[in-house]
Protein backbone atom coordinates (compact mmCIF):
# COMPACT_ATOMS: atom_id res chain seq x y z
CA UNK A 1 0.00 0.00 0.00
CA UNK A 2 1.35 3.24 -0.98
CA UNK A 3 1.13 6.01 1.81
CA UNK A 4 1.13 9.74 0.49
CA UNK A 5 1.63 12.19 3.26
CA UNK A 6 0.54 15.95 2.93
CA UNK A 7 3.99 18.33 3.05
CA UNK A 8 1.86 20.73 4.78
CA UNK A 9 0.43 18.10 7.49
CA UNK A 10 0.32 19.77 10.86
CA UNK A 11 1.25 22.64 12.60
CA UNK A 12 1.01 25.96 11.00
CA UNK A 13 3.81 29.01 11.25
CA UNK A 14 1.36 30.37 14.17
CA UNK A 15 0.91 27.32 16.24
CA UNK A 16 4.39 26.00 15.81
CA UNK A 17 5.84 29.42 17.30
CA UNK A 18 2.66 29.34 20.27
CA UNK A 19 3.69 26.38 21.06
CA UNK A 20 7.62 26.65 21.25
CA UNK A 21 7.04 29.63 23.41
CA UNK A 22 4.79 27.61 26.18
CA UNK A 23 7.40 24.83 26.56
CA UNK A 24 10.07 27.09 26.36
CA UNK A 25 8.29 29.11 29.20
CA UNK A 26 7.35 25.57 30.75
CA UNK A 27 11.46 25.30 31.81
CA UNK A 28 11.33 28.47 33.55
CA UNK A 29 10.50 27.96 37.84
CA UNK A 30 7.22 29.94 37.66
CA UNK A 31 3.98 28.98 37.89
CA UNK A 32 2.21 29.60 34.13
CA UNK A 33 -0.62 28.89 32.63
CA UNK A 34 -2.33 29.29 28.93
CA UNK A 35 -5.60 31.36 28.64
CA UNK A 36 -8.01 28.44 27.43
CA UNK A 37 -6.64 25.66 25.71
CA UNK A 38 -3.45 25.94 23.56
CA UNK A 39 -4.97 24.85 20.58
CA UNK A 40 -7.78 22.46 19.62
CA UNK A 41 -5.44 19.17 20.16
CA UNK A 42 -5.95 17.35 23.50
CA UNK A 43 -2.37 15.85 23.41
CA UNK A 44 -0.86 18.79 23.13
CA UNK A 45 -2.78 20.28 26.09
CA UNK A 46 -2.10 17.30 28.33
CA UNK A 47 1.59 17.04 27.02
CA UNK A 48 1.71 20.67 28.42
CA UNK A 49 0.03 20.21 31.43
CA UNK A 50 2.86 17.30 32.37
CA UNK A 51 5.59 20.49 31.49
CA UNK A 52 3.66 22.17 34.35
CA UNK A 53 1.55 24.46 32.03
CA UNK A 54 -2.07 24.56 32.64
CA UNK A 55 -5.00 26.01 30.46
CA UNK A 56 -7.21 27.91 32.53
CA UNK A 57 -9.71 30.39 31.90
CA UNK A 58 -8.89 33.08 35.20
CA UNK A 59 -4.93 33.48 35.39
CA UNK A 60 -5.46 34.39 39.10
CA UNK A 61 -3.37 32.68 41.67
CA UNK A 62 -0.42 31.97 37.87
CA UNK A 63 2.71 34.03 37.76
CA UNK A 64 2.72 34.27 34.10
CA UNK A 65 -0.47 33.34 31.52
CA UNK A 66 0.33 33.09 27.76
CA UNK A 67 -2.02 34.36 25.00
CA UNK A 68 -2.51 31.72 22.64
CA UNK A 69 -2.61 32.25 18.54
CA UNK A 70 -6.25 33.76 18.15
CA UNK A 71 -5.30 36.62 20.51
CA UNK A 72 -7.77 38.55 22.96
CA UNK A 73 -10.18 40.93 23.37
CA UNK A 74 -8.25 44.48 24.25
CA UNK A 75 -10.43 44.72 27.39
CA UNK A 76 -9.54 40.89 28.84
CA UNK A 77 -5.76 42.31 27.61
CA UNK A 78 -6.30 45.48 29.62
CA UNK A 79 -7.39 43.65 32.76
CA UNK A 80 -4.58 41.09 32.46
CA UNK A 81 -2.13 44.00 31.90
CA UNK A 82 -3.57 45.50 35.45
CA UNK A 83 -3.47 42.41 37.49
CA UNK A 84 -0.11 42.71 37.29
CA UNK A 85 0.57 38.84 36.16
CA UNK A 86 3.00 38.46 33.41
CA UNK A 87 2.01 38.35 29.80
CA UNK A 88 3.68 36.04 27.30
CA UNK A 89 2.14 37.15 24.43
CA UNK A 90 1.84 34.18 21.76
CA UNK A 91 -0.97 35.68 19.64
CA UNK A 92 -0.08 34.84 15.88
CA UNK A 93 2.02 37.85 14.12
CA UNK A 94 -0.58 38.06 11.27
CA UNK A 95 -3.37 37.70 13.38
CA UNK A 96 -2.04 41.15 15.14
CA UNK A 97 -1.88 42.24 11.88
CA UNK A 98 -5.35 41.49 11.60
CA UNK A 99 -5.72 44.03 14.86
CA UNK A 100 -3.68 46.53 13.68
CA UNK A 101 -5.46 47.14 10.41
CA UNK A 102 -8.93 46.77 12.13
CA UNK A 103 -7.80 50.07 14.42
CA UNK A 104 -6.03 52.02 11.87
CA UNK A 105 -9.82 51.54 9.87
CA UNK A 106 -11.45 52.94 12.85
CA UNK A 107 -8.46 55.74 13.68
CA UNK A 108 -9.09 56.51 10.24
CA UNK A 109 -12.83 57.10 10.67
CA UNK A 110 -14.23 53.96 8.29
CA UNK A 111 -17.01 52.27 9.30
CA UNK A 112 -15.35 48.45 10.07
CA UNK A 113 -16.34 44.98 8.13
CA UNK A 114 -14.92 42.01 9.56
CA UNK A 115 -15.68 38.81 7.10
CA UNK A 116 -15.78 35.70 9.63
CA UNK A 117 -17.18 33.99 12.47
CA UNK A 118 -18.50 36.21 15.34
CA UNK A 119 -18.29 33.40 17.22
CA UNK A 120 -14.63 32.99 17.04
CA UNK A 121 -11.93 33.96 19.74
CA UNK A 122 -10.06 35.43 16.95
CA UNK A 123 -12.81 37.53 15.56
CA UNK A 124 -14.38 39.01 18.87
CA UNK A 125 -10.16 39.82 19.31
CA UNK A 126 -9.92 41.84 16.00
CA UNK A 127 -13.65 43.30 16.65
CA UNK A 128 -12.51 44.97 19.95
CA UNK A 129 -9.97 47.36 18.18
CA UNK A 130 -12.75 47.98 15.60
CA UNK A 131 -14.61 50.73 17.28
CA UNK A 132 -18.69 50.41 18.01
CA UNK A 133 -19.72 50.72 14.31
CA UNK A 134 -18.09 47.33 13.26
CA UNK A 135 -19.86 44.76 11.51
CA UNK A 136 -19.01 41.32 11.24
CA UNK A 137 -20.52 39.30 8.22
CA UNK A 138 -20.61 35.52 7.85
CA UNK A 139 -23.43 35.56 5.09
CA UNK A 140 -22.41 37.50 2.38
CA UNK A 141 -26.14 37.51 1.29
CA UNK A 142 -27.28 39.50 4.51
CA UNK A 143 -25.20 42.41 4.53
CA UNK A 144 -26.51 45.27 6.97
CA UNK A 145 -26.86 49.09 6.39
CA UNK A 146 -23.57 50.10 5.64
CA UNK A 147 -21.84 53.82 5.85
CA UNK A 148 -20.68 55.91 2.99
CA UNK A 149 -16.46 54.79 4.18
CA UNK A 150 -15.92 50.94 4.87
CA UNK A 151 -12.91 49.32 5.31
CA UNK A 152 -13.06 45.74 5.02
CA UNK A 153 -10.10 42.65 7.13
CA UNK A 154 -10.94 39.59 7.32
CA UNK A 155 -10.44 36.19 10.00
CA UNK A 156 -7.32 35.27 8.54
CA UNK A 157 -9.05 31.50 7.47
CA UNK A 158 -11.56 32.65 5.31
CA UNK A 159 -11.43 31.73 1.99
CA UNK A 160 -10.38 34.35 -0.57
CA UNK A 161 -13.61 33.63 -2.93
CA UNK A 162 -15.62 34.97 0.31
CA UNK A 163 -13.51 38.31 0.26
CA UNK A 164 -13.98 38.58 -3.52
CA UNK A 165 -17.80 38.25 -3.02
CA UNK A 166 -18.03 40.48 -0.39
CA UNK A 167 -15.94 43.24 -1.55
CA UNK A 168 -18.61 42.93 -5.19
CA UNK A 169 -21.13 43.18 -2.83
CA UNK A 170 -20.01 46.01 -0.39
CA UNK A 171 -18.86 47.97 -3.82
CA UNK A 172 -22.07 48.72 -4.86
CA UNK A 173 -23.66 49.82 -1.81
CA UNK A 174 -20.81 52.44 -0.13
CA UNK A 175 -19.04 55.27 -1.77
CA UNK A 176 -15.15 54.39 -0.32
CA UNK A 177 -13.67 51.26 -0.20
CA UNK A 178 -10.63 50.03 1.75
CA UNK A 179 -9.52 46.75 1.90
CA UNK A 180 -7.39 44.80 3.70
CA UNK A 181 -6.90 41.18 3.03
CA UNK A 182 -5.38 39.71 6.02
CA UNK A 183 -6.10 35.90 4.95
CA UNK A 184 -3.19 33.67 5.88
CA UNK A 185 -2.62 31.03 2.88
CA UNK A 186 -1.36 28.75 5.17
CA UNK A 187 -5.30 27.21 5.85
CA UNK A 188 -5.60 27.67 1.65
CA UNK A 189 -2.62 25.77 0.59
CA UNK A 190 -2.84 22.68 3.17
CA UNK A 191 -6.81 22.50 1.48
CA UNK A 192 -5.23 22.52 -2.24
CA UNK A 193 -2.69 20.20 -0.72
CA UNK A 194 -5.67 17.81 0.75
CA UNK A 195 -7.63 17.98 -2.43
CA UNK A 196 -4.37 16.66 -4.40
CA UNK A 197 -3.77 14.11 -2.80
CA UNK A 198 -7.55 12.90 -2.16
CA UNK A 199 -7.72 12.97 -6.02
CA UNK A 200 -5.16 10.12 -6.02
CA UNK A 201 -5.69 8.03 -2.84
CA UNK A 202 -8.25 5.46 -2.28
CA UNK A 203 -8.79 6.61 1.26
CA UNK A 204 -7.85 9.54 3.12
CA UNK A 205 -6.77 9.53 6.87
CA UNK A 206 -7.18 13.42 8.48
CA UNK A 207 -5.45 13.47 11.43
CA UNK A 208 -6.31 15.99 14.81
CA UNK A 209 -8.52 17.26 17.14
CA UNK A 210 -12.34 16.71 16.79
CA UNK A 211 -12.98 20.07 17.75
CA UNK A 212 -10.43 21.59 15.14
CA UNK A 213 -12.30 23.56 12.53
CA UNK A 214 -9.79 23.42 10.00
CA UNK A 215 -9.29 19.94 10.61
CA UNK A 216 -12.68 18.88 9.88
CA UNK A 217 -12.47 21.31 7.01
CA UNK A 218 -10.11 18.97 5.61
CA UNK A 219 -12.42 15.86 6.63
CA UNK A 220 -15.21 17.30 4.53
CA UNK A 221 -13.27 18.45 1.92
CA UNK A 222 -12.29 14.93 1.36
CA UNK A 223 -16.07 13.36 1.73
CA UNK A 224 -17.52 15.98 -0.62
CA UNK A 225 -15.29 14.55 -3.33
CA UNK A 226 -16.30 10.76 -2.63
CA UNK A 227 -13.86 9.29 -1.08
CA UNK A 228 -13.85 7.19 2.37
CA UNK A 229 -12.22 9.30 5.09
CA UNK A 230 -11.42 8.35 8.63
CA UNK A 231 -11.03 11.58 10.99
CA UNK A 232 -8.74 10.28 13.59
CA UNK A 233 -6.70 11.96 16.66
CA UNK A 234 -4.61 9.10 17.45
CA UNK A 235 -3.35 6.37 15.48
CA UNK A 236 -5.03 3.41 18.26
CA UNK A 237 -7.95 4.52 16.34
CA UNK A 238 -6.98 2.84 13.33
CA UNK A 239 -8.10 -0.99 12.40
CA UNK A 240 -6.72 -2.85 9.88
CA UNK A 241 -9.60 -3.72 8.03
CA UNK A 242 -10.34 -0.43 7.42
CA UNK A 243 -7.41 -1.10 4.47
CA UNK A 244 -8.43 -4.44 2.97
CA UNK A 245 -8.38 -3.61 -0.78
CA UNK A 246 -6.80 0.00 -0.52
CA UNK A 247 -3.52 0.77 -3.02
CA UNK A 248 -3.40 4.57 -2.13
CA UNK A 249 -4.17 6.07 1.40
CA UNK A 250 -3.31 9.68 1.89
CA UNK A 251 -2.63 11.05 4.98
CA UNK A 252 -3.47 14.70 6.24
CA UNK A 253 -3.39 17.10 9.25
CA UNK A 254 -4.63 20.14 10.53
CA UNK A 255 -3.38 23.17 11.20
CA UNK A 256 -2.90 22.02 15.28
CA UNK A 257 -2.12 18.42 14.94
CA UNK A 258 1.66 17.87 16.35
CA UNK A 259 4.08 16.48 14.00
CA UNK A 260 5.01 13.48 16.55
CA UNK A 261 1.23 12.18 16.12
CA UNK A 262 1.48 11.87 12.30
CA UNK A 263 4.96 10.32 12.23
CA UNK A 264 3.12 7.61 14.70
CA UNK A 265 0.48 7.79 12.17
CA UNK A 266 2.50 7.34 8.99
CA UNK A 267 4.84 4.64 10.35
CA UNK A 268 1.61 2.22 11.52
CA UNK A 269 0.32 2.68 8.00
CA UNK A 270 3.52 1.52 6.40
CA UNK A 271 3.53 -1.67 8.96
CA UNK A 272 0.28 -2.09 7.69
CA UNK A 273 1.30 -1.74 4.08
S1 LIG B 1 -3.39 29.57 10.36
FE1 LIG B 1 -2.16 31.36 9.79
S2 LIG B 1 -2.99 33.02 11.03
FE2 LIG B 1 -3.71 31.13 11.97
S3 LIG B 1 -2.18 30.65 13.51
FE3 LIG B 1 -1.58 29.57 11.66
S4 LIG B 1 -0.13 30.96 10.65
FE4 LIG B 1 -1.27 32.17 12.15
Amino acid sequence: MQVIVAKRAGFCFGVKRAVDIAFRESKKRRKVCTLGPIIHNPQVVQALREAGVEPVEDPVGYEAVLIRTHGVPRDRMAVLQSSGVEIIDATCPFVKKAQRYAKLLFEEGYQVLILGDPEHPEVKGILSYAGSDVVVVTNIEELPPLKERVGIVVQTTQPVTSLKQLVQKVIERTKELKVFNTICNSTALRLKETEEIAREADLMIVVGGKNSANTKQLASLCSSMGKRVYHIEEVSELKREYFNGVKKVGVTAGASTPGWIIQEVVEWLQAVG
